[in-house]
């Protein structure tokens, strides 16, 4: 982090608010899918922490009971990107 200038800092502090309350009220994965309308948010996290544990996607989504393949591809492609374009608004 630079401290070039008052407002830079500012800038930062505002920016780091932004990030803790996306992170606690978890708006980043779409709610429902784009296609067919089901409910997927509430499958994410779970999802998400399996899948980074190393167990195989498919299963997981499997376990989940996510059957149509259009909620399938909402989980397995969603990226957080929340982080990375945060610092630019
Ligand atoms: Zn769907």
């Amino acid at each position: 982090m630079l401290e070039i200038g008052g407002s830079e800092v500012t800038t930062t502090i505002i920016v780091k608010c932004r990030i803790e309350k996306m992170k606690l009220t978890e708006m980043i994965v779409p709610v429902r899918c784009f296609t067919c309308g089901g409910l997927i948010a509430d499958k994410w996290d779970e999802f998400n922490k399996r899948t980074e544990d190393g167990d195989d996607p498919e299963k997981v989504l499997d376990n989940l009971n996510v059957r149509r393949w259009c909620c399938r591809r909402m989980l397995i492609s969603h990226i957080d990107l929340i982080d990375e374009f945060l610092p630019f608004t």
